[in-house]
C-alpha cells in the first residue's frame, strides 16, 4: 500500500500541470487514441473512453500561469476562467488536443467556443448544448442528438466506432469512479479532520487528466487509508460551499477556509465528477439511452440548469442537512452571472431554513487571503459561540 502523503503529491502535479503531460502520454503509448479536452461543468466521459479517447478536464489555468493574451482577448467585467483557458490554448499547451467540448454554462464559454474555432484550435469544437427540459421525448431526444454529434466528431478523428459493449464498459468504470468519490465524501462528513478538504480536491481534480482505471485506483488506496483514524479532531464548524462549479478557487482560498476554522463537508468543486446521482444502467442495449436517462433524473443541482419542479434551494438545504452542516460559504467566481444570479435566491431557502451563511467572490489567481480568512474566521465563531 502506498503512502497517503505520496499519493497526494502525485495528485497534486496531476491536477495543476498545465501542460497535460501525463494525458498526452497516454495518447502517445498507441495508435488511434485521442484527447477531448473539456469544460466545466459536466460532460459524460463514458462516450469518449468507449471512442478509444481520453475527456481531459480544463479547468482553467488558476494561479499557475500568468495571463497576458488571455486578457486581451476578454474584456474586463468577466470572470477569469477563459482568459486562462485561451491563454493555454494560444501557449500551446493544448497542442496535442484532438477536439475541445464547451459544455453549455453562459455567454463567456460559448464565445470561448467561437474563439477555439476560429483559432483553428483542435479538430472539432463542439458547443455542446444541455437540455433544460426534462421529458424524455423533449430534452431526452434532444440530449441524444448532441451526444451523436459528439460521436461523428469523435469517429473522424481516429475512425474508432463506438459499439455498445465498450460503452457499457466504460458506464461501469465510471459508475465506480463515482461512487469510490461518494465513498470518500461519506468518510469526510463522519471523519472530516482525515482528508482536508484542500486533500480532496486534489484526488478528484487528478481523476480529470488520467485514465478512469487509473484513477479509481488512486481513490481505492485513499479510501483505504481514510478508513483508519488520521489527523486530530478540532473543534471547527461544518460548512457547504457552493457557487464554485466553474471557475475554481485557487487552494489558498480553500486552505484559508479550513484554517479559520471551517470543516468543508461538501462542496461543489469538482462537481462534473459527481454530477450523476448513483449508477448509470450498464446493462442496456442502449447505453447511449441509459446516459440520457441518468441526465434527465440523476442530475445533481446546479445553477447551470434549469430547476423546475425541483428547486435547487431546498436541494441546498436537503445537501446541507444531509452533512450535518452548521452553514453555507456562498463562493462565488467574480462576475460568475450564473452563480451569482441564483445565490439570492439560494440564500433565501436558507434563511427560511434557518442556515446561516456567508458569502465572498473571488478570482481563480486571487492572491489575498486575508480577508476571507476573517470572514470564514468569524462566521466560524459565531456559528459556535451563538448558533
Ligand atoms: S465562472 Fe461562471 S461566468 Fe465564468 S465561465 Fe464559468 S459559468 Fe461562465
Amino acid at each position: 500500500m502506498k503512502q497517503l502523503d505520496d499519493i497526494l503529491n502525485y495528485c497534486n502535479e496531476l491536477a495543476f500541470d498545465l501542460n497535460f503531460t501525463k494525458a498526452k502520454e497516454w495518447k502517445a503509448d498507441a495508435k488511434d487514441r485521442m484527447l477531448v479536452g473539456y469544460l466545466p461543468i459536466y460532460f459524460p466521459r463514458e462516450i469518449t473512453y468507449a471512442a478509444n479517447g481520453l475527456a481531459v478536464g480544463i479547468m482553467g489555468a488558476g494561479d499557475h500561469k500568468q495571463i497576458i493574451k488571455g486578457d486581451a482577448y476578454y474584456q474586463s467585467y468577466i470572470c477569469h476562467l477563459p482568459r486562462g483557458i485561451i491563454e493555454m490554448a494560444l501557449d500551446s499547451s493544448l497542442a496535442e488536443f484532438d477536439g475541445f467540448i464547451f459544455p453549455a454554462i453562459c455567454d463567456c464559454v460559448r464565445n470561448l467556443s467561437g474563439m477555439f474555432k476560429l483559432a483553428d484550435k483542435g479538430k472539432f469544437q463542439r458547443y455542446f448544448d444541455y437540455p433544460q427540459n426534462f421529458d424524455k421525448l423533449i430534452g431526452g431526444v434532444f440530449y441524444r442528438q448532441e451526444l451523436e454529434k459528439f460521436m461523428d466528431d469523435a469517429y473522424k478523428v481516429n475512425g474508432v466506432k463506438v459499439t455498445t459493449d465498450k460503452l457499457n464498459h466504460a458506464i461501469t468504470l465510471y459508475n465506480t469512479n463515482r461512487k469510490l468519490i461518494e465513498d470518500i465524501y461519506n468518510i469526510r462528513q463522519e471523519f472530516p479532520w482525515r482528508l482536508s478538504a484542500v486533500e480532496t480536491y486534489k484526488v478528484l481534480r487528478a481523476g480529470l487528466v488520467i485514465p478512469v482505471e487509473k484513477h479509481n485506483e488512486i481513490l481505492e488506496d485513499v479510501i483505504d487509508l481514510i478508513s483508519d483514524e488520521r489527523g486530530e479532531p478540532m473543534d471547527n464548524i461544518r460548512v457547504v460551499i457552493s457557487g464554485s462549479f466553474c471557475e475554481q478557487p485557487p487552494i489558498g482560498l480553500i486552505k484559508s477556509i479550513e484554517m479559520a476554522g471551517c470543516y468543508i463537508v461538501d462542496d461543489d468543486l469538482m462537481l462534473g465528477s459527481r454530477w450523476i446521482q448513483g449508477n448509470v444502467d450498464d446493462t442496456t442495449n442502449d447505453p447511449i439511452g441509459a446516459l440520457v436517462n441518468a441526465f434527465l433524473t440523476k442530475s445533481t443541482f446546479s445553477s447551470a440548469v434549469y430547476d423546475v419542479g425541483n428547486p435547487k434551494g431546498k436541494r441546498l438545504v436537503k445537501l446541507v442537512k444531509k452533512r450535518k452542516a452548521d452553514g453555507v460559504i456562498f463562493s462565488a467566481a467574480s462576475f460568475c452571472d450564473p452563480a451569482l444570479l441564483d445565490r439570492p435566491e439560494l440564500m433565501k431557502d436558507c434563511d427560511k431554513a434557518g442556515i446561516p451563511h456567508i458569502n465572498f467572490q473571488f478570482h481563480e489567481n486571487t492572491g489575498q487571503f486575508k480577508v476571507i480568512k476573517e470572514q470564514a474566521g468569524t462566521f466560524s465563531d459565531s456559528i459556535k459561540l451563538w448558533a
